[in-house]
């Protein structure tokens, strides 16, 4: 496994690997490597012949106020993590490289959909997603990029910006890895005390119980809202319930197949993030 800094060292990397016919799979991450990262690149294994992941805790997503600098960083643990997962090229670049005006002048803004959601709490959040995703494909050029769809909203939003701005690449999502009991696979768990990560579990829970409202014929979208206010209520502090469209993300009154069910919440000083797309048991 090479492991790069420079984005030149890693633009050489991907020229070698084209001039030898070999397509390139691009799993971007923050670090703090688990499993939902490395189902990631299981999926980008399947699809092309290398795999490029990329660590780097993007300080332009983060507001003022939020976890940037206590973000958790392990560098080491994440190469032995990629390497383990047959991982070819791991470029991990110091903030310097990617920002080196630290002020972009240019960077890619949603004009719709950046402000719903975890964007309504998080602003300017997808602005610096998407700067940063955008540079990573085109530093790395990859045939296909994978992200999870525990970040459905950001998965989302990046479809709309490859097309709108026909950046040639695929984009492909991977669905969310749970913990046995439930909790979605989340870097920021490792903030969680022993008490908190139990009232975390209410997230998960709650969205089952959708499921299951969903399997029993409910459509409509507060008889959700309810079922997870109620679900979470004194474990966490709801920082928002939602059922959208997942094209639009926009609210619906009538949930049918395929509509999203989104939360956002506080669980001590942790903000998590959780979703389910409501349908078919068996395609769950
Ligand atoms: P992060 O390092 O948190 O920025 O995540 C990097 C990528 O991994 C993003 O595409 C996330 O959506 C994805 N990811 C994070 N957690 C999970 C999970 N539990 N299941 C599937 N994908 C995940």
């Amino acid at each position: 496994m090479h492991v790069v800094e420079s984005r030149r060292a890693a633009r050489e990397w991907v020229a070698s690997r084209k001039a030898a016919g070999e397509s390139i799979g691009l799993v971007p991450t923050m670090g703090a490597l688990h499993r939902g990262h490395t189902s990631l690149v299981r999926i980008a294994q399947a699809l092309t012949d290398r795999i490029a992941l990329s660590i780097f805790v993007n300080p332009l997503q983060f507001g003022p106020v939020e976890d940037f600098q206590r973000y958790p960083r392990d560098l080491e643990a994440d190469l032995a993590t990629a390497r383990a997962a047959g991982v070819d090229l791991v470029f991990a670049p110091p903030v310097s490289e990617i920002y080196p005006d630290r002020e972009p002048w240019v960077t890619v803004v949603p004009d719709r959909g950046g402000d719903r959601l975890c964007g309504a709490s998080r602003p300017g959040h997808f602005r610096g997603v998407l700067t940063v995703v955008a540079k990573l494909l085109g530093i790395m050029t990859p045939d296909v990029a994978i992200f999870g769809e525990k970040d459905i909203q950001q998965l989302m939003l990046i479809r709309r910006m490859v097309r709108d701005l026909e950046m040639g690449v695929e984009i492909v999502g991977g669905p969310i890895v749970r913990e046995e009991d439930g909790l979605a696979l989340s870097s920021r768990n490792r903030y969680l005390s022993t008490d908190e990560r139990g009232r975390a579990l209410t997230l998960s829970a709650s969205l089952r119980e959708c499921e299951r409202l969903f399997d029993a014929g409910e459509t409509s979208a507060e008889r959700y809202l309810e079922v997870i206010r109620e679900g979470v209520r004194e474990a966490a502090v709801l920082e928002y319930a939602e059922v959208v469209d997942p094209e639009t993300l926009e609210a619906v009154d009538h949930v049918a197949t395929g509509s999203l069910c989104a939360i956002a919440a506080h669980v001590g000083a942790t903000r998590l993030i959780d979703n389910t797309i409501l349908g078919p048991s068996s395609r769950r």
